[in-house]
């Protein structure tokens, strides 16, 4: 699960319940990813690592 938050002009998408609360910030801990397209959308890292599943990028080949 992810949560998206609007935070002042910014847009933050973060992973709800991660080991570590995530600051609404682009200074937060995980070092969140600025989108290429649409500037103030933030994309947080979890330290659960589950994005990777999300993507696939953990696919059996
Ligand atoms: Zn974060």
């Amino acid at each position: 699960m992810w949560a998206v938050q609007q935070i002042g002009g910014e847009i933050h998408i973060s992973p709800l319940e991660d080991l570590r609360p995530h600051d609404h910030s682009p200074r937060c801990w995980c070092c969140p990813i600025e989108d290429s397209q649409y500037p103030d959308v933030w994309t947080h890292n979890s330290l659960d690592g589950r994005e990777r599943y999300e993507s696939g990028a953990r696919e059996l080949s």
